[in-house]
């Protein structure tokens, strides 16, 4: 078992991070800011995808698509091509505000029409502040500009039915976001309220807004809990906190070898199949540029790709306290005890013996536990975004994740220990020697 002495990155500190991390982002728009900031600061240059690329060896860039999309990476100096790609999502579930926003007459309340936006936990989010982030779009003159929003306060709830009125409610609900998950938003003088409160918000006139994409967000910060604050609580940490934990990684890998390459994609939520999801060109496009820029031929960009390895990080299942009959006999992660390898016979995640392999060398070089998931065979389980940006660009892979609880509730749990789990294994995956193609697999310890 590891000690903290031999992880750098102090678990709690590391963790106090993520909860800032999670704080700034709540909506894959803010995530992207955050992590364009935070990349910024370590000297990334930001390239547009609608101009010329120039680059220098060494250099650092990055590239965001929609604003929720995000791509960064480093030229190494020498003429090393594969690509070395850790990449996670920046959405999570919740319910978005509809074009036609508010519903008024209903009992001289005001609520605002929302639809659902991937596969969440309804029940969790009554009886709780909300509130709303997003993004607006406003005219100014003759062009749209893109403004985030998020409104900082409690501002929406959704109200159970009192048990007294529904004596069934513990027997089990069902929720119809139509009629049970519209939150309100006021009395009845609130009507026509919301486009006003948003333009002050962002101090624009009403009349300069265009559209808005907005979702609800959890007003509740994260915190830690447990006797030994051993465990954190927090919206959003699928998968926030492999994003997070990997970029951090990314920024603090002593040297990068190969090309390496920070991915976090939009839409994994509602199946990756988007503009900017991982199953668009997103990926591929980025990489082909990269080899293009650097002289490379298409000859040299297969190669690259077939020598290249992409570590897919989105948050795994941990044994639930209540329910340990959910998960596999044998395969059932616990938090804080390191980083989860995923795997499914029928290739929901990409993990195999080879890729799995290649990660677990990695672990043992960084000093970092693992574990494996499995979902029971009875059960069908989830899918990511791993196998699913193989069918733009194949690339050997394997998919990984964080232990956790409560996965697509508004507000989830971890283990304080794991991020720092992930940052030592995105180092040391970054900075080590690595050759894998289908004839050769080397996996070297970095020197850090
Ligand atoms: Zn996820």
């Amino acid at each position: 078992m590891c000690t903290e002495e031999k992880i750098k990155f102090p678990f709690k500190e590391t963790s106090k991070g993520l909860l800032d991390f999670v704080k700034q982002s709540p909506t894959s728009f803010h995530a992207v800011r955050t992590a364009s900031e935070m990349l910024e600061k370590e000297g990334f240059v930001r390239l547009a995808e609608s101009s010329a690329w120039d680059l220098e060896p060494n250099g650092k860039y990055y590239v965001t698509r929609n604003g929720s999309s995000l791509i960064a990476f480093c030229i190494p100096g020498e003429q090393e091509t594969a690509f070395r790609l850790f990449c996670s999502h920046t959405d999570s579930p919740s319910f978005k505000v509809k074009e036609g926003p508010q519903l008024s007459g209903t009992a001289g309340y005001t609520k605002l029409n929302v639809e659902q936006y991937g596969g969440a936990l309804r029940a969790p989010w009554f009886d709780r502040p909300l509130s709303l982030a997003g993004r607006v779009l406003v005219q100014t003159e003759n062009s749209i500009e893109t403004r985030l929003v998020q409104i900082d306060r409690d501002l929406l709830m959704i109200p159970s039915v009192a048990i007294h009125m529904n004596r069934e409610a513990n027997e089990g609900m069902k929720y119809n976001v139509q009629t049970d998950l519209c939150p309100v938003f006021g009395d009845e003088s609130a009507k026509e309220s919301l486009c006003p409160l948003i333009a002050r918000e962002i101090g624009v006139q009403e009349e300069a807004i265009l559209s808005m994409d907005l979702f609800l967000y959890n007003r509740q910060r994260g915190t830690f809990i447990g006797a030994n604050e051993e465990f954190l609580a927090a919206p959003r940490l699928d998968d926030l906190q492999c994003m997070y934990g990997s970029l951090i990684g990314f920024l603090n890998a002593p040297q990068h070898r190969a090309v390496s390459v920070y991915g976090a994609f939009d839409n994994e939520e509602t199946g990756s199949e988007s503009r900017q999801g991982a199953a668009s060109t997103f990926l591929a496009d980025v990489l082909t540029r990269i080899n293009a820029a650097r002289g490379g031929s298409q000859e040299d960009y297969f190669r690259a790709v077939a020598g290249s390895f992409l570590i897919s990080g989105d948050n795994a299942h941990a044994l639930h306290p209540n329910h340990p009959e959910k998960a596999d006999p044998v395969n059932r992660p616990q938090m804080n005890q390191g980083v989860v390898i995923k795997f499914n016979a029928n290739q929901k995640y990409t993990s195999d013996g080879r890729s799995a392999s290649v990660l677990k060398l990695l672990c043992r070089h960084a000093n970092v536990p693992y574990q494996v998931y499995t979902n029971r065979s009875d059960m069908a389980g989830g899918s990511t975004l791993g196998n699913i940006s193989n069918t733009q660009v194949s690339l050997q892979a394997v998919d990984i994740g964080l232990p956790q609880l409560a996965m697509h509730s508004p507000y989830e749990m971890a283990g304080t220990k794991d991020t720092a789990y992930l940052i030592e294994l995105t180092k040391e995956f970054y900075s080590c020697e690595l050759e894998v193609t289908d004839e050769k697999m080397t996996v070297q310890p970095s020197e850090a």
